[in-house]
């Protein structure tokens, strides 16, 4: 049996439309990875029902997106920290709870690493510019890789690459800083930024793998992982 694999949808304000409401949505890359590994991708839409909807999915992505409220980890809102949503904010807080609370898969990327670290006690780092201990180009091109990164080998993340030696693309500008109880750093880059946190029912990774395995094909196996 197909799994069903929910993608807590991301939003944005129609600029473009007469209509003033909120769009929600993923892209291609995330929802055809899922395909690609056998399961069936679900968009999730914030609504008081989905969490009820929980408990008939297999597994959820958090994809990446905007940045994610500082007041939800404690912190006042920097200069350089981007778009905040925060209705976004909680509705993915709520779900990747619910998801965790059944012992679904889940796997984070991206701004979905970083909500995941918060959603367990975690905090961040709002602009990697603004401290000088790293060294980590923001924006770089989805399907090429940008930086190294080093794999711890006790885990979950390692048996799934087979690498200790990782190279990853780099789309953030954000980092994880204090990392939530009952979660293990299982990847570095070379400036000490964490790339990866896993538990047993949760990975979760900093880069973008749906774009990076056009040219690793290693990188599908964190989706075969989530949809199996
Ligand atoms: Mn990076």
């Amino acid at each position: 049996m197909s799994k069903l694999i929910g993608i807590l949808a991301e939003e944005e304000q129609s600029s473009s439309s007469v209509f003033k409401a909120v769009r929600y949505f993923t892209n291609s890359y995330y929802a055809d990875a899922i395909t690609l590994s056998g399961g069936i991708p679900i968009l999730l839409l914030r609504s008081s029902l989905t969490s009820t909807i929980i408990s008939r999915l297999d597994g959820l992505l958090v994809q990446g997106g905007v940045d994610v409220t500082p007041s939800l980890y404690n912190e006042e809102k920097s200069k350089l920290c981007g778009n905040t949503q925060i209705e976004e904010d909680l509705f993915h807080l709520e779900i990747i709870k619910e998801a965790n609370r059944l012992n679904k898969k889940i796997l984070g990327i991206c701004r979905g690493c970083q909500i995941i670290n918060v959603a367990f006690g975690g905090s961040l780092y709002q602009d990697l510019s603004e401290f000088t201990i790293f060294n980590h180009k923001a924006y770089e091109e989805p399907t090429k890789a940008s930086h190294l990164v080093k794999v711890n080998k006790e885990s979950q993340l390692f048996n799934l690459l087979n690498k200790e030696k990782v190279m990853v693309n780099s789309l953030h500008h954000q980092a994880l800083k204090e990392v939530a109880k009952d979660f293990k750093v299982t990847a570095r880059a070379e400036d000490g930024c964490i790339e990866a946190i896993e538990k047993e029912n949760i990975l979760a990774v900093q880069w973008h793998p749906e774009a990076l395995r056009f040219t690793d094909e290693s990188m599908i196996n964190l989706f075969s992982w989530l949809c199996n």
